[in-house]
């Protein structure tokens, strides 16, 4: 069971990926509500809008699956086969990306093992949907990477949550890529510089095209993350393998700002990071949570 947000006609509604197909969730949701008189009824079309209502969970949509007229009208809401992926999450307040995360990939960096979590801020303008072009602009000519990550979408608002409490602040998950301008990094790291611009040009954060609701991912630290340039395999780990797991991370950010619904938080790429040019495909699978495909243009 799988979200996500898609183009209808120049309007964003809400698409639920179930074993029989996609399906139109803004449309099986009005159903829904129409069937149980429940009036005015609440228009959901921006995923974004279900997750901040505390609606993004499997047990939610399998309710309005379940019910009887919704289930007489599925040939209306029925999507076809191509969709126009949009982001699962159009205006996050923020993006804090977790930076050496797995042990291999901070050798091949030369970084020191870190002894808390690290964590940084993309820029919301960075963000562009599945089969959105990554654009490296004409100035920049020096390496640009892919970082293949497991993204965390907050559900509900965390302040200094513990760690035994902050799945509860987990709507579901998605992939992220936190393309980086990794010359410009290091050359703003040896500076003594903040890394925030290299992380951060405009498209540098493919998210999607999924959200899927953590009551259908319960093994969140056990899932395969693959990422492919062309074709060829580059990264390729589990997320078994992180060095803080993830309710570490959602508690150690919590603990300096307030994580709002709809935040995304990237969780650090494993080893296996490297350039990317003009013309390649990559694509991100992870166990469960789906595959991002982008390409990369060079302006
Ligand atoms: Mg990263």
């Amino acid at each position: 069971m799988k979200l996500f947000s898609f183009d209808r006609d120049g309007e964003v509604n809400i698409g639920v990926e179930l074993e029989n197909g996609r399906f139109n969730l803004t449309e099986a949701f009005a159903i829904y509500q129409h069937a149980k008189r429940i009036n005015p009824p609440v228009s959901f079309a921006f995923l974004q809008v279900m997750v901040e209502m505390g609606y993004c969970s499997g047990q939610v949509v399998e309710n309005i699956f379940a019910d009887s007229w919704v289930k007489s009208k599925l040939h209306t809401i029925r999507l076809p086969a191509e969709v126009k992926f949009d982001l699962p999450i159009l205006r996050p307040s923020k993006i804090v990306a977790i930076g050496r995360n797995y042990q291999a990939h901070v050798k091949e960096l030369n970084h020191k093992m870190p002894t808390e979590p690290i964590f940084f801020c993309k820029a919301t303008s960075s963000l562009i949907p599945h089969e959105g072009d990554i654009q490296i602009p004409a100035w920049l000519e020096t390496r640009v990477d892919h970082e293949a990550e497991l993204g965390l979408v907050i559900g509900k608002s965390a302040r200094n949550v513990s760690e035994s409490n902050a799945m509860d602040h987990v709507a579901g998950y998605t992939i992220v890529n936190d393309v980086t301008a990794r010359a410009m990094q290091k050359e703003d790291i040896d500076a003594g510089n903040p890394w925030f611009r290299s992380k951060s040009l405009d498209t540098f954060c493919p998210v999607g095209p999924y959200l899927v609701p953590s009551d259908v991912v319960t093994n969140y630290q056990n899932l395969d993350i693959k990422l492919t340039v062309n074709g060829e395999v580059r990264q390729n780990d589990n997320t078994k393998n992180m060095i803080f797991p993830i309710p570490r991370l959602v508690s150690e950010v919590s603990k300096y700002m307030t994580l709002n619904p709809g935040d995304i938080i990237a969780t650090g790429t494993p080893e296996g990071v490297g350039p990317i040019e003009d013309g390649d495909e990559i694509e991100i699978s992870i166990t469960g949570v789906g595959t991002l495909i982008n390409r990369v243009k060079q302006l």
